[in-house]
């Protein structure tokens, strides 16, 4: 197995945060345009990022309009840390092809049913519980080397010992 040096996975580590980071700051620019969007129908103007509190509470219109914008932040800011959850630590792409493992009738063989979803690149795998027992169970992710890496080694390898003959 190919290890990374501590200097790699620390940028990595810095990356994978700054990714998040930035998908929150999207989020906080997007519902403040949509805030903004919605005061510019309503007096008197109003700052960005700002509530219109003479409208605020004492406008239907308006009120019904912040309460929907609300829902929309939240699920904005939502979909940013869910994402995140499912992203590669070390390249950031998505995680694909999950699997079920594990089984409740044969526990004490398999273990308890978890998810597994791996990187395409082969950087790592992450397992969920299915059941979140003892309240919220962090997602568990194994690092793993570069499999193409060793591939590329076993590969040379052979062509240097067929070499050799
Ligand atoms: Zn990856």
């Amino acid at each position: 197995m190919v290890q990374e040096s501590m200097l790699q996975q620390l940028l990595g580590r810095v990356r994978y945060w700054a990714f998040l980071a930035t998908k929150l700051g999207l989020a906080f620019l997007g519902s403040g345009a949509m805030l903004g969007f919605i005061n510019m129908f309503w007096l008197p103007v109003t700052p960005w990022f700002h509530l219109n509190r003479t409208q605020f509470c004492y406008d239907l219109g308006y009120s019904t309009l912040v309460m929907g914008w609300f829902l929309f932040s939240y699920g904005l800011f939502y979909l940013a840390v869910w994402d995140q959850k499912f992203r590669c630590r070390t390249c950031l792409r998505r995680l694909v092809m999950p699997v079920e493992t594990g089984s409740w009738s044969r526990m004490l063989q398999l273990g308890r049913p978890k998810v597994e979803y791996i990187c395409k690149y082969g950087h790592g795998r992450l397992n969920l519980e299915e059941l979140q027992f003892p309240g919220k169970v962090q997602p568990e992710w194994t690092q793993q080397g570069d499999i193409w890496a060793e591939l590329y080694a076993i590969h040379d390898a052979d062509r240097d010992s067929e070499r050799r003959r």
